[in-house]
């Protein structure tokens, strides 16, 4: 199934150990949400890495158990 929205730049944000916590969508009639995600993932010390929105959908969100208290946030 595709909308068409899989190829649309996606920032995630990986702990230290590997998980993937937090995702926030490049989405360019947005910035300025995009600009207060990436800080708040900054602010939480975490690793960002510049994917696709498809790349999300796949792969997912984790809960990582060590890092529990983390929020995990979808768009
Ligand atoms: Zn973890």
């Amino acid at each position: 199934m595709s909308d068409g929205r899989e190829m649309i730049p996606s920032y995630i944000a990986r702990e230290k150990c590997g998980c993937v916590v937090g995702a926030v969508v490049d989405d360019p009639d947005h910035p300025q949400r995009t600009k207060e995600g990436l800080l708040e993932f900054v602010k939480d010390g975490l690793i960002i890495e510049r994917v696709t929105v498809g790349w999300v959908r796949e792969h997912g969100l984790e809960q990582c158990v060590v890092h529990s208290t983390m929020e995990t946030e979808e768009e």
